[in-house]
C-alpha cells in the first residue's frame, strides 16, 4: 500500500511572512493519513524546517546543483539544502528544464547528488502541448524516465511527478483517462527498469492546476498516489482542503 503524498511547491514564492500559512496548515492537520511536503525557495528553508519542526510536515528544495561544492555562484548543493533542513527536493521540473536548460542527463546527476546528500526525491517528467498533439506523450515520457532516473531508485528515496507541461500554472487539467494511461505506463516503465518489488512501490504524483475542487477526482484515478502542487500550496486552506481529499482517497483505496 503507497502512502499518498502531497508536495507543495511553492516556486519563486514566499517570505517569512508566508511562513503563517505553514503554521496554520499544521495546526488544522496535525497529523494528516497521508505525507506532506512543502518545497520552499532556498531562502525559506532554514525558517520553513524551524516552523515544522516536531510536526507531520516535511521540507524540500525546488532543485539542486551536481556537485556538492565549488565554484558555481548561486547555486546550491543538496548538501546545502539537507543542512538547512530540508529532507526532500524536486529535481527535473519543467520550468527549470526550460529556463535552466536541465537536461535528462543533469537531471539524473542531480538526482544521484540529491540522494547522496540523503534527500528524497521528486523527480519530474511530462509532454509539452505541442508533444500531446503530435501523440507523442508516452514516447516523450519514457525517454524522460529512461535518461533521468539514475540507477539506484528505491520507495524510500525516489518519488515521480507527472507533470503535463501544457497544465502546469494554466487551470487546465488532462482528462482522468488521459492521466490514468501516463501513470500506468510510468508504473510499467519504472517496474520493467527496477522489478515490481521495488516499482510498484514508488510513489507516482499528479501535478498541473491540481486544487481543491478538481484534487479528490485526480487522487481517485488508478497509480495516483498524490499531488505536486504549485499554487494551491501557498494557502493553508487550499492545501489543507488537498490533504483532506488525499486522506480520503487513501481510505476508500482500503
Ligand atoms: C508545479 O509547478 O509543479 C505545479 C503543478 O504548478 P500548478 O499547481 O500551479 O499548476
Amino acid at each position: 500500500m503507497r502512502r499518498k503524498l502531497i508536495a507543495g511547491n511553492w516556486k519563486m514564492h514566499g517570505l517569512g511572512a508566508d511562513l503563517a500559512e505553514v503554521r496554520a496548515l499544521i495546526a488544522a492537520h496535525p497529523a494528516p493519513a497521508c505525507e506532506v511536503a512543502i518545497c520552499a525557495p532556498a531562502t525559506l528553508i532554514h525558517r520553513l524546517a524551524q516552523a515544522c519542526a516536531d510536526s507531520a510536515v516535511a521540507v524540500g528544495g525546488q532543485t539542486c546543483h551536481i556537485a556538492v561544492a565549488g565554484a558555481h555562484t548561486g547555486d546550491i548543493s543538496a548538501a546545502m539544502l539537507a543542512d538547512a533542513g530540508a529532507q526532500w527536493v524536486i529535481v527535473g521540473h519543467s520550468e527549470r528544464r526550460a529556463d535552466h536548460g536541465e537536461t535528462d542527463a543533469i537531471v539524473a546527476t542531480q538526482c544521484r547528488a540529491a540522494w547522496d546528500a540523503g534527500l528524497f526525491a521528486i523527480l519530474c517528467v511530462g509532454e509539452t502541448e505541442a508533444e500531446r498533439d503530435a501523440g507523442r506523450t508516452l514516447d516523450v515520457v519514457g525517454r524522460q524516465l529512461a535518461n533521468s532516473v539514475p540507477d539506484g531508485a528505491t520507495p524510500h528515496r525516489l518519488a515521480i511527478a507527472y507533470e503535463p507541461v501544457w497544465a502546469i500554472g494554466t487551470g487546465r487539467t488532462p482528462t482522468a483517462d488521459q492521466i490514468a494511461e501516463v501513470h500506468r505506463f510510468i508504473r510499467a516503465e519504472i517496474n520493467a527498469r527496477i522489478g515490481a518489488a521495488g516499482g510498484q512501490g514508488i510513489r507516482i504524483l499528479y501535478g498541473g492546476s491540481m486544487k481543491p475542487a478538481n484534487a479528490a477526482d485526480i487522487l481517485a484515478i488508478a497509480d495516483v498516489d498524490g499531488g505536486l502542487i504549485g499554487g494551491a500550496s501557498l494557502k493553508a486552506d487550499d492545501l489543507g482542503a488537498i490533504v483532506v481529499a488525499a486522506e480520503a482517497a487513501a481510505q476508500a483505496r482500503i
